[in-house]
């Protein structure tokens, strides 16, 4: 798959189009809001943790993660952006807690730490450890409280785009600064194409194939239809581009399972 880059004219008719939109900005709509920054797992790479929602939390969206011992465990950047909070409130609410401004509205919060890491104004990026795990203020217990605000209001998680469970306690592991967030594979079949699918499952509909010996980037992994195929029986599918999907029965990735650091859709 090769990204799609605009070609110069069509840059500048979007060019002009901006112009013109902020001429006559009173008389067309508001612009749609900014694009959310891609957020990931709030711990180094690999990680897994368990993330707990509740109707009853405050705010009611925010994410309290454990794992076992994970007293003074790293607590990493969501996403790239400034740390604009380094604050103790003591022993009531987040305790010790951080703020990264992530631009456009976005904010995400780390309380009741043990430590900090950094400090106001720094910039971070993936996988920057900014503090470690406590139960400062009201806290009960070590854990991590994360929440993620737009324009001050807290909204519910998407890590990598894909909704957090509202309500209940799932495990999330962490694609947070890994090397590399992609894998790759070699479609192997015994001569026929390899049908790519709009999701993962042969119910889904064919959007197109790949020949033997196809290589592939996969962005993502989920589970889906069971197949069996080249490699054996999986349900695993691989996200090979927006809407596409092979089969990873059919797919040389050097790996039995899931692809480590290759994160779930
Ligand atoms: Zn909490």
């Amino acid at each position: 798959m090769r990204d799609r880059w605009l070609n110069p004219v069509a840059a500048r008719l979007v060019a002009a189009g901006a112009l013109m939109l902020f001429v006559v900005g009173v008389l067309v709509p508001a612009a749609p809001a900014m694009a959310a920054p891609t957020f990931k797992v709030p711990f180094p790479c690999g990680q897994s943790w368990s993330g707990q929602t509740r109707s009853g939390h405050s705010p009611a969206n925010a994410i309290d993660f454990n794992r076992t011992n994970d007293a003074g465990d790293p607590v990493v950047a969501s996403a790239p952006g400034t740390v604009d909070r380094v604050t103790d409130l003591g022993g009531s609410s987040y305790g010790k807690y951080v703020r990264i401004n992530h631009g456009n509205g976005y904010h995400t919060y780390y309380a009741h730490l043990s430590g900090f890491n950094v400090s106001v104004g720094q910039s971070v990026g993936y996988g920057k450890v900014i503090g470690w795990v406590g139960s400062t203020g009201n806290s009960s217990g070590a854990h991590l409280h994360y929440e993620q605000r737009l324009n001050g209001a807290d909204i519910k998680i998407r890590f990598s785009g894909t909704l957090a469970l509202y309500w209940g306690t799932k495990t999330y592991t962490s694609g947070n600064g890994c090397s590399s967030n992609t894998g790759s594979g070699t479609v192997r079949t015994a001569g026929a194409n390899l049908t790519v699918r709009s999701g993962p499952g042969t119910g889904y509909s064919a959007v197109g194939s790949l020949a033997n010996g196809a290589s592939v980037t996969i962005h993502c992994q989920t589970r889906g239809t069971t197949v069996t195929g080249t490699y054996g029986t999986s349900s695993i599918w691989n996200r090979i581009g927006a809407g596409r999907f092979i089969a990873d029965a059919y797919v040389y990735t050097g790996h039995d399972g899931f692809i480590p650091n290759v994160p779930r859709c």
